[in-house]
């Protein structure tokens, strides 16, 4: 396998001719694919419609306390949901509070307060001159949309598979009061599919903050999202809020987790966890916001999964229906372009992304030619701040949706884009 880079003029002139001409072909087909956001297939949908069946008319929808959950009440959640999504979040129930149906609510919600009422008595931020969030990069665009939305200013921290740079975030983080959060998917990340490691969890709960308000943003949206049911092969991930009460910085975290991809998203529940201090400030905030959320889904949800081990079994259903499309996309990405030196990968082990690196200044035209082809992706420039990718090399592939024929499809077109735009950019040098 030769690398494009290593190709004389005439070669590449060859090549391109060649695929020019498979592009045209592609494009005559008139395709209309769909690679661009993380949402489940009708088939994973399928796998949870007995939810629908476990309350009924007749079934006695009093919660284990005995509150009537037809009613108004529970701020909190009732008690047997926070068990669940406690074990889910690997906290004890004391520490949850249980939301509506999107966790991404939530994470909005936690900035608007911040902003309006500030964080445990300090400033509202909306008074300070300035507020900064780190982003590791790259990211999930809907939380950058949030503090983009809040006029946050965003300070790009790069990624490696251990996690964000913590020299950096250390850095960063001592010296400026004006830094009030960073947002991390720390399991399965998007889009990489990377898991933080157990060093640099460590180094998150130690963090020293200078400003008092400072939190960890915390997404565990894939903490059971694994492809793979042997352990062996599923990443690990420290219980942050644990380490930080062991590093005596209790308040310094917000872990946010929802059953958004376990049952049915937009239509699952939502939790944030975090320290007794926090929780009781966010209280104050939540009894004038509400008279409590959705008690009936949180009881549908305990009767269909039960327990953590239910939920798990449930997981691995969803594995199975993602494995193939993980493996397929990587393997006709390997097939096609391993060696040629014009694109890297990632090859996750959970999660619902594959992160993909092509030669600095491709990417948008990537998109744009699969686009033109009939092929939708996240748009270039989506997985960093302001929709700004510094080396416009960054695409956010999301295998998941389509079913696995119209999948490998795609997969076929995006490889002939990303040889196409390269050889372009070759050619253009
Ligand atoms: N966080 C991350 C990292 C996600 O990828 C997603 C969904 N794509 C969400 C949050 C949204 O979760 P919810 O449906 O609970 O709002």
């Amino acid at each position: 396998m030769q690398k494009y880079s290593e190709m004389s003029k005439e070669q590449l002139q060859a090549l391109k001719k060649e695929l020019d001409q498979q592009y045209a072909e592609i494009k005559a087909q008139g395709l209309a694919l769909d690679m661009s956001r993380g949402k489940p297939s009708v088939d994973q949908l399928n796998i949870s419609m007995d939810m629908m069946d476990v309350l009924s008319s007749s079934t006695d929808l009093r919660c284990e306390t005995g509150v009537d959950c037809r009613n108004y009440g529970v701020m909190d959640g009732i008690p047997e949901a926070k068990r669940l999504l406690g074990e889910i979040s690997e906290v004890d129930p004391e520490h949850i509070i249980i939301y509506g149906n999107s966790s991404l609510n939530v994470m909005f919600d936690t900035v608007s307060r911040s902003m309006t009422h500030g964080v445990m008595g300090n400033t509202p931020w909306c008074k300070l001159d300035k507020v900064k969030f780190l982003c590791p990069v790259p990211g999930y665009d809907r939380h950058f949309k949030i503090t983009e939305f809040f006029g946050i200013e965003m300070i790009n921290v790069p990624m490696s598979p251990e996690g964000p740079d913590m020299d950096m975030v250390e850095k960063l983080v001592s010296e400026d009061p004006a830094i009030k959060g960073i947002w991390c998917v720390p399991k399965y990340s998007n889009p990489q599919g990377y898991t933080y490691s157990e060093e640099t969890v460590k180094r998150f709960a130690r963090l020293k903050p200078a400003a008092p308000d400072f939190r960890i943003y915390w997404d565990n949206a894939y903490s059971v999202h694994h492809l793979y049911d042997d352990e062996k092969e599923q990443d690990f991930l420290l219980e942050i809020l644990d380490e930080c009460a062991k590093a005596g910085n209790p308040d310094m975290v917000y872990k946010f987790t929802s059953t958004s991809k376990i049952s049915f998203p937009g239509s699952g529940i939502a939790a944030l966890a975090a320290s007794k201090a926090n929780l009781d400030d966010i209280r104050k905030y939540i009894t004038v916001q509400t008279i409590g959320h959705d008690k009936l889904n949180q009881l549908r949800h305990v009767k269909f999964f039960k327990n953590l081990d239910g939920v798990h079994a449930h997981m691995s259903r969803h594995a199975a229906i993602l494995r193939p499309k993980f493996e397929m996309v990587e393997a006709t990405l390997e097939k096609e372009l391993g060696g040629l030196g014009i694109g890297e990968w990632t090859t996750p082990k959970g999660g619902y992304f594959i992160s993909f690196e092509s030669m600095e200044g491709c990417a948008k035209k990537i998109v744009a030619m699969a686009k033109e082809a009939g092929v939708v992706m996240t748009g270039a420039g989506a997985t960093y701040p302001y929709g700004k990718d510094p080396k416009d090399s960054n695409i956010r592939i999301a295998p998941s949706f389509p079913p696995i024929d119209e999948l490998e499809k795609a997969a076929k077109v995006f490889v002939v884009c990303v040889k196409l735009a390269s050889v372009e950019k070759l050619l253009a040098e």
